[in-house]
């Protein structure tokens, strides 16, 4: 998912929101919404779909506080009830809460509230954090979500608009990223940078694990959700430099195209393939295969041409219409590719639905041979930080030895990226402050036995 609020009493905040989230498309399609206030009250616009079919009008709403999401389902269908940010209207005054990640105790903790009387509308775990934010007893409205962030685990950045406040929140693991910009006269929190170069604010900083940002009528604050001496490790998903973050995001002080270029450069000098052309499987691909392409000396070629209409093909539900998207979205360009020596760059292998039908395709199209390199280790186990890398039995390389997949998705050659090339292609963080947990199956967050199997409600 994306989140992102704005603050600004000079500007029309609702348009903000709408075009930040727009940059922020490639993280959720399904669905998207917009909390604004004015102060007294907070008003929700929502819609099914990408931002521009969920948002069709912006209605002439005034306010000057904005939050907003984009969903990508990890728990909770895909479903309108599961529309946020979620609204409530609470003793303590109204809030919007988005939020972006997993939370791996939602399940146990939704049981406990629903046996104290909570009634849950979603099936998202993320209203899990709103329930407990309404029942919270503190003081303040700041207090109340500090007491809620502390009763639950997993993946969380927040951004919570409420009537006079914005305020942004990320987990003490800081699995997800979240960036705080300012505006002329005002501020932004932002899942990445990218959607902080959109509306023209500027970068401020990364907001750090276990850090709450408060915005209102006296500027900019933070707090800690926890004392520092009780923060563990960082552990931000890699999968964001391999795969999700858009390439001209910055995140935690890496950017994140330059970490796909290193990522296809540690390629080339781990497989040193003798080929004749560098291909990617775009767009996912193609900052890795420039990598190897500098790197080896071997041209870069546009050999599959992208239907720019389709959306990413790995978020639609079920694998026959996975396997159309990918036709739909994806064909081969037969002059590049004929008689050719193929080194094909993707960024990972999931179920191997992609690699499978794009080696298929370089073929039948004449290339006569395909190496395929991943940008990433083979994922053997699920993401329960909010990613959906799906669960074990559909991971290919859960079950299968490299050997199998290679012959799996039908390509001459098939290398992984190993973990320390990944390591030393992320240059600003040390290999401690990366979850690695869908390579090596070791979660920072543990994850009980229920919520592995899905948390179903
Ligand atoms: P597969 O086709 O092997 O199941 O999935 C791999 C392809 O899905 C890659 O091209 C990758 O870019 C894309 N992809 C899209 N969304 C995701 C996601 O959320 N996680 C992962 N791991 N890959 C994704
Ligand atoms: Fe990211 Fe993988 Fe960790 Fe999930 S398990 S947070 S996808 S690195
Ligand atoms: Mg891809």
């Amino acid at each position: 998912c994306g989140v992102f609020g704005i603050y600004d009493t000079t500007l029309p905040v609702m348009s903000y929101a709408y075009w930040g989230l727009f940059a922020l498309q490639h993280r959720g399609q399904e669905s998207a919404g917009i909390a604004i206030s004015d102060g007294t009250h907070i008003e929700l616009v929502k819609g099914m779909g990408l931002v521009t079919e969920a948002i069709k009008e912006l209605p002439p709403l005034k306010g000057y506080i904005a939050g907003g999401h984009v969903r990508y389902s990890t728990t909770g269908s895909n479903n309108p009830r599961n529309i946020q940010p979620l609204v409530i209207h609470y003793q303590g005054g109204d809030m919007a809460v988005a939020h972006n990640g997993n939370l791996t105790n939602a399940y146990a903790l939704r049981k406990e509230l629903e046996d104290k009387g909570s009634i849950f509308q979603t099936t998202m775990d993320s209203e899990v954090i709103v329930s407990l934010i309404a029942r919270s007893k503190a003081a303040s409205t700041e207090d109340r979500i500090i007491e809620a962030v502390n009763r639950v685990e997993g993946a969380f950045s927040l951004v919570i608009t409420t009537n006079t406040k914005l305020i942004g929140v990320r987990d003490a693991n800081g699995f997800r990223p979240l960036c705080l910009g300012k505006t002329a006269n005002g501020y932004v929190i932002s899942s990445e940078s990218c959607a902080l170069d959109a509306i023209k604010a500027t970068f401020v900083r990364d907001i750090k694990p276990g850090e709450m940002v408060i915005i209102d009528e006296n500027g900019v604050r933070s707090r800690f959700i926890k004392e520092e001496a009780l923060l563990p490790q960082q552990s931000l998903c890699i999968f964001e430099y391999i795969y999700f973050a858009r390439s001209d995001s910055n995140i935690d002080g890496q950017n994140v195209y330059a970490a796909r270029i290193n990522m296809g450069r540690e390629l080339a000098r781990e497989t040193k393939y003798d080929a004749d052309l560098v291909m990617s499987i775009p767009d996912s691909g193609t900052a890795a295969a420039l990598g190897y392409s500098r790197e080896s000396g071997i041209p870069f070629g546009e050999g599959l041409v992208k239907n720019r209409y389709m959306g990413r093909t790995f978020i639609k539900p079920d694998q026959s219409e996975r396997d159309l998207a990918v036709r739909m979205k994806l064909n081969a360009v037969p002059d590049v590719v004929r008689g050719k020596r193929i080194v094909l760059v993707d960024d990972s292998i999931v179920r191997g639905t992609t690699s499978g039908i794009i080696v298929r395709m370089l073929k039948e199209a004449g290339a006569k041979e395909v190496y395929m390199c991943v940008s990433s280790p083979a994922i053997e186990y699920p993401c329960h930080y909010g990613i959906d890398t799906s669960v074990r039995k559909e991971l290919i390389a859960a079950t299968h030895s490299v050997e199998q997949i290679r012959e799996y998705i039908g390509a001459d050659k098939l290398h992984y990226l190993s973990r320390e090339g990944l390591c030393r292609a992320i240059e600003a963080l040390e290999e401690r402050e990366l979850c690695f947990a869908c390579f090596d199956g070791h979660y920072a967050v543990e994850v009980p036995k229920e919520e592995e199997e899905g948390g179903k409600y």
